[in-house]
């Protein structure tokens, strides 16, 4: 026999609790019931059952679903969070690769300027020369 599991929506026919709900979450027990179709309990059910059974009192259930709501939001927030972070590295990823290109983009400037500062400085050092020559 499979364990129930806890969907958003029931899948299959008659896609409701006995109880006439169809909200989820939902529970799909997997016990098929001849015509009646699939059996699915949901949550105000398993919350009276438990109840019920004496499992949790009332005010500690409210709690529990609660609490179960919560990490729900949190759960899809985290996954919004993981998925801005994952685009934001890429982000990153790209940035990285323009720094380095710009910086191998100035390493060859300063390499130009060097170059033609010892032209320049040859140069004066030509007509430095020359003028001397016209002076003596
Ligand atoms: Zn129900």
């Amino acid at each position: 026999m499979l364990e129930p599991i806890v969907l958003e929506s029931p899948l299959v026919f008659p896609h409701r609790c006995p109880c006439g709900s169809g909200k989820g979450p939902i529970i799909d027990t997997h016990i098929e019931l001849g015509n009646y179709g699939r059996l699915y309990v949901c949550e105000l059910c398993a919350k009276t059952y438990a109840q019920k059974f004496g499992f949790a009192d009332g005010k500690r259930l409210d709690e529990l679903s609660e609490a179960s709501g919560l990490l729900v939001e949190k759960e899809r927030e985290v996954a919004v969070l993981t998925e801005q972070l994952g685009a934001l590295a890429g982000e990153n990823a790209i940035l990285e690769k323009e720094v380095k290109r710009r910086d191998a983009e100035i390493e060859g400037l300063e390499g130009r300027v060097s170059q033609m500062s010892s032209t320049i400085r040859a140069s004066a050092e030509a007509a430095r020369e020359h003028l001397q020559l016209v002076d003596a």
